[in-house]
Parts: structure tokens; C-alpha cells; sequence
């Protein structure tokens, strides 16, 4: 067996472990793995410090999830727009193909908690309906591969996917969404790396959502995907008490940078049953980004997104840095809050005024 399959085999998945180590309410944790389920890889469980930090919130059941009955399980529609079970056809040039309903570690806010680790309806049979989907539809350029997570099948089953897609010659890029560089970094293996490098070009997006996840463990991880010519970018949550705050965003966006991974998008928390405890108000995000733009580098910037429920796709929230737009100029506002006009060039007159200015206040 691989060490990553024993790693992920020796992984905790009962209250009383977590009652023994750390004297937390097993029954709760097991009523609520019994609807939801629990698995926290040893290398992510080893770095909870305490009951409640944010470490233990991401991984650990609460009651509260078994408290919301209400939410919808599948608010983005992912269902709805699936031309063939488990692949998602939303957007014109680029699917979202779901090649497996297993995890490393079940994280508790989970937007497809409706099915990872509860249903068993991803198989050969789904697996090849999506190709011959995506063979069959030329405008695909972009295939994203997600579940659950694609790296929980072997590299042999994985590569098999991927040799697919790659024989099929209007399928440009391939992505895969993937978590176990932040929950189980032994799954980067250098025989992973090497088959994945041989489908270029192939993108790979990481899910980091808190400073203390970043170690040398998981930055060793990220740098062999890295090396391995492999483009990684980092999506995350925003998560009451675990990351609502511009300081640990902000540090959690320069780790990255340290370990060659480009943070990509901040999504706000979707309306998925089980998973209310941890939605923020908008303006949380927003502050987040106004505290990082102009203030960091560039590209350690997010992009604030809300997956519209209903199935409307990902929009961006931006603070408000355009003042007022009109016919002849426009007013905008610096990271700093100071305002500055840009002219317009004139609708009938490509030369126009040339002259910007600051307003003072
Ligand atoms: C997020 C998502 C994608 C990919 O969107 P990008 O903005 O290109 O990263 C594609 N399909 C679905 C259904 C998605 O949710
Ligand atoms: S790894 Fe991704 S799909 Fe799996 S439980 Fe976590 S957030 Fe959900």
C-alpha cells in the first residue's frame, strides 16, 4: 500500500478519539457524523491546539450543522445543470466534472456536503458518460475535475481520466481542485507529480483557509507540484471564526506566495444545509479585500466571489473604488480613500482632455 493510503487509512473518524485527546462530547460528534460524516487525516488532526481553534472548526463535527434544517442541500443547482450525472455544464466553454464523492478529511462547511462521503453514485459508468459528454462538445475547453476530491483515486484511475480528456483535442486545459495539500501532503508523491506532468497544460487549485495550515509539510507538497511545472492556485472559504478577519487573510496570502501557490478566489460561505454557523456578513469580505488591495502585492489579492444561489455562477464583489462614472470623467477612489479624476476620452473626439487630477480634501 502507499504511505498516503496508510496515512489516510490511519485517520480519525470517531467521537471517542477526539473525547479521549481533547475530553470533547462523543455523542454529539457521532449523532452529527451519523448524518454527516467524519474524517480528519492525522497530519491535519495534529495541528489542532485546542477544542474550537480553527483548525478543530473546519474538521471537527458540531451540533450546529444537525440545527439547520432549513437551507437548501444543493443551492447552486449543481444538479439542475447537469447534462449527465455528475458533471455540471454552466458556464459555455468549461464544465465541472465530478470524478469522485470521497475526501481526505470531510470539511464541515462543505458546499457538497449533500453527497461526499454520503452517496456512492460516481462510478466507471458516470466516469465514462462524462467523456464521451465532453468528447461529443467541442466548445469545452476547460475541464475541471472535483468531487470530493479526484486525487483520492489511485494514480492509476486518475491518469486513466486525464489520458482521456488529453486524446480529446479541443479539451485545452485540465484542472483539478484539490485538498490534500492542506489536509494530507504525503498524497503529493514524486510518482503523482510525474504522471500529472505529463499532460500539460494542467492546472491545479489547492484549499488553504488558514495561516496555521501552512507548514513545511504542506509547503514542501505545494513546491513538488510546483517543480513539476504545475500552475497552483489556492481557493478558500470565508468562514466566521476561523478566517473572517483582513490580518489572517493576509498572512494566510503571503504563505502562499512563499510556497509558489497563487491565491485565486475567496468565495463566500454558500446557503448549504448544515453549514449556516459559518456564514459572515458580505461586508466582511468586502473589508478583507479593501485591507489587502494597494496594501500587498497584487496577486496576493483574492477575487471575491458569491456562487449565486439558483445556479446564477460566480460573481465578484468588489469595493467601491469608482466614484462616480460619467460622460466626461471619472471619479475614483484610491486604496488610500483619496479621489482622483481620470478623463474621458470624448465620445465624438479620441483626443479629448488629457489633463488628470487629484481632488483635494
Ligand atoms: C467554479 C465553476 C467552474 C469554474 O469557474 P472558473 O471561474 O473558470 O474558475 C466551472 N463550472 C462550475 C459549475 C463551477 O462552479
Ligand atoms: S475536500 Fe472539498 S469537496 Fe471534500 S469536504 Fe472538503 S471542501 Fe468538500
Amino acid at each position: 500500500m502507499d504511505q498516503w493510503a496508510a496515512d489516510l487509512r490511519d485517520s480519525v473518524t470517531q467521537g471517542a478519539v477526539l473525547r479521549e485527546d481533547f475530553g470533547a462530547d462523543a455523542g454529539e460528534i457521532d449523532a452529527v457524523r451519523a448524518e454527516y460524516p467524519m474524517r480528519i487525516p492525522r497530519y491535519y488532526y495534529n495541528l489542532i491546539e485546542e477544542p474550537g481553534d480553527p483548525i478543530w472548526k473546519q474538521a471537527v463535527p458540531s451540533i450546529q450543522e444537525l440545527q439547520d434544517v432549513e437551507a437548501d442541500e444543493d443551492p447552486l443547482r449543481e444538479e439542475e445543470d447537469s447534462p449527465v450525472p455528475r458533471l455540471t455544464h454552466r458556464y459555455p466553454d468549461r464544465v465541472l466534472f465530478l470524478v469522485t464523492d470521497r475526501c481526505p478529511m470531510y470539511c464541515r462547511f462543505c458546499t457538497r456536503k449533500r453527497m461526499v462521503g454520503r452517496t456512492s453514485d460516481v462510478n466507471q459508468k458516470t466516469i465514462a458518460l462524462g467523456l464521451d459528454y465532453i468528447r461529443s462538445h467541442p466548445e469545452i475547453r476547460d475541464v475541471l475535475l472535483s468531487g470530493g476530491d479526484p486525487l483520492m483515486l489511485s494514480d492509476q484511475k486518475l491518469e486513466r481520466i486525464i489520458s482521456s480528456l488529453r486524446s480529446i483535442p479541443h479539451v485545452e486545459i485540465i484542472r483539478i481542485g484539490t485538498k490534500f495539500p492542506c489536509v494530507l501532503p504525503s498524497r503529493i508523491t514524486g510518482g503523482l507529480c510525474a504522471m500529472l506532468s505529463r499532460y500539460h497544460p494542467l492546472y491545479i487549485n489547492t484549499h488553504f483557509n488558514h495561516p496555521r495550515e501552512v507548514t513545511p509539510e504542506s509547503r514542501a507538497a505545494c513546491e513538488r507540484l510546483a517543480n513539476a511545472g504545475i500552475p497552483v492556485g489556492c481557493q478558500k472559504v470565508l468562514l466566521r471564526g476561523v478566517n473572517d478577519d483582513p490580518q489572517i487573510i493576509k498572512e494566510l496570502m503571503h504563505k502562499l506566495l512563499l510556497m509558489r501557490v497563487r491565491p485565486y478566489y475567496l468565495y463566500q460561505t454558500d446557503l448549504t444545509r448544515g453549514t449556516n454557523h459559518f456564514r459572515t456578513r458580505v461586508e466582511v469580505g468586502l473589508d478583507i479585500i479593501r485591507a489587502l488591495r494597494g496594501h500587498t502585492t497584487g496577486f496576493a489579492v483574492p477575487q471575491f466571489v458569491i456562487d449565486a444561489p439558483g445556479g446564477g455562477g460566480k460573481i465578484p464583489l468588489m469595493p467601491e473604488y469608482v466614484v462616480e462614472l460619467g460622460g466626461n470623467e471619472v471619479v475614483m477612489r484610491n486604496f488610500e480613500g483619496r479621489q482622483y479624476v481620470y478623463p474621458q476620452v470624448a465620445e465624438d473626439d479620441d483626443v479629448g482632455v488629457r489633463q488628470g487630477r487629484v481632488i483635494n480634501f
